[in-house]
């Protein structure tokens, strides 16, 4: 049995994604063609658009379908003279707000954004945007955005990076009153190479045109659409479990516990929701237990995941850890296949792995 434990990297599909591919693999008309085997499937994507807006409280019109979070995210995030955002964002979002006039970092902590720190900086400044992720991908804390709503003026766009939010919660873009919001199909059981951006109406004059070509995605992002992506993503979104990973989490704590030099980077709650723990071992480095684990078949992520090989992921370091705290952090992120009694054993194997990298260190 594999014991996969890096679904904030990625997730298997899911069954009803499969299902969907294998239904639809002799789909090959031309969403844009006029004819009956490219009216049908252009029904197919549009009844997806209306499902995944229906499933977020938003507009069909205010949904474009993208090749992932990161090409959403630098689509929205382009051309703003001014932005504020933190230093814990993906690097999607690093790279793109870099290209701005004008940057603010709001500081971060485990626990997520300070919210004082925010509240100065809109005071200070005024910004055209600000783009905060809701679930930061290695720590798995959750950032209060509704809360951040209220304090982000209404002329300023808030975007929000929901790749991580999004497979586990229930988002409700009209309540959280955002403006514009980014994910990922493969975070939550689709294909890989499929995402949303979703733009508030009021917002899309912002846009710029992404790909020149035809009329797809409101004349905005032209290009033959990726059917199969973009119905799996349907499938996977409405199939998602949203159920909390409490049992999980208590079972694997319950022989963690046991364990001395162990610091819980996540709060409880955060986990319990987001399926992510991430978790420091004093003692040991976290690429060798990872490999250690790999060759009993358990799967997790290295504090380092993000940022290659050797080096220091830059969302620790932007909450303060030392190198020495980053280099012994893994990250272990859920999924509901994975049952109570399967993390006892990984908390077991990974308490035997501790203490053999800790005899040589
Ligand atoms: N934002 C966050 C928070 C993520 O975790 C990821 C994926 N690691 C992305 C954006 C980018 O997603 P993709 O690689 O699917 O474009």
């Amino acid at each position: 049995m594999k014991y996969y434990l890096d679904n904030a990297a990625t997730t298997p599909l899911c069954e009803e994604a499969k299902r969907v591919i294998i239904d639809n693999l002799d789909t090959f008309g031309n969403p844009s063609s006029k004819h009956s085997l490219g009216r049908a499937v252009r029904h197919k994507i549009e009844d997806a658009r209306k499902r995944i807006a229906e499933e977020i409280n938003a507009n069909p019109n205010e949904i474009f379908f993208t090749s992932g979070a990161s090409e959403s995210n630098s689509w929205i995030l382009h051309g703003f003279g001014s932005i504020l955002t933190t230093a814990t964002e993906h690097h999607s979002v690093l790279n793109a707000v870099s290209k701005s006039k004008y940057v603010d970092y709001i500081c971060c902590t485990l626990q997520g954004i300070d919210m004082n720190d925010m509240i100065e900086k809109l005071t200070l400044n005024q910004y055209r945007c600000v783009t905060i992720q809701h679930v930061n991908n290695e720590l798995g804390y959750i950032n209060n955005i509704k809360e951040i709503r209220r304090i982000v003026p209404k002329h300023t766009l808030l975007h929000v990076d929901a790749t991580q939010s999004i497979p586990h919660m229930k988002i409700n873009v009209k309540s959280l009153d955002v403006d514009a919001m980014s994910f990922s199909g493969h975070k939550f059981g689709a294909m890989k190479g499929v995402g949303v951006l979703y733009v508030k109406h009021k917002w899309q004059s912002a846009l710029w045109n992404l790909i020149s070509g035809g009329s797809q995605e409101r004349d905005m992002r032209g290009g033959t659409e990726n059917v199969l992506g973009i119905l799996s993503m349907d499938a996977a979104l409405s199939a998602r479990n949203l159920d909390s990973f409490e049992p999980q989490l208590t079972a694997f704590r319950e022989i963690m516990d046991k364990v001395d030099g162990i610091t819980y980077n996540t709060s409880y709650e955060d986990s319990c929701t987001t399926g992510i723990i991430s978790l420091t071992i004093g003692g040991i480095e976290s690429e060798s237990l990872m490999l250690l684990l790999e060759m009993e078949d358990i799967f997790v992520s290295a504090g380092s995941a993000c940022a290659g090989s050797g080096e220091i992921s830059h969302v620790l370091k932007a909450v303060g850890m030392t190198d020495e705290r980053a280099r012994g952090t893994i990250r272990i992120s859920m999924s509901h296949d994975i049952r109570p009694i399967d993390m006892t054993y990984v908390a077991n194997r990974l308490i035997n792995k501790i203490g053999i990298l800790r005899k040589f260190t």
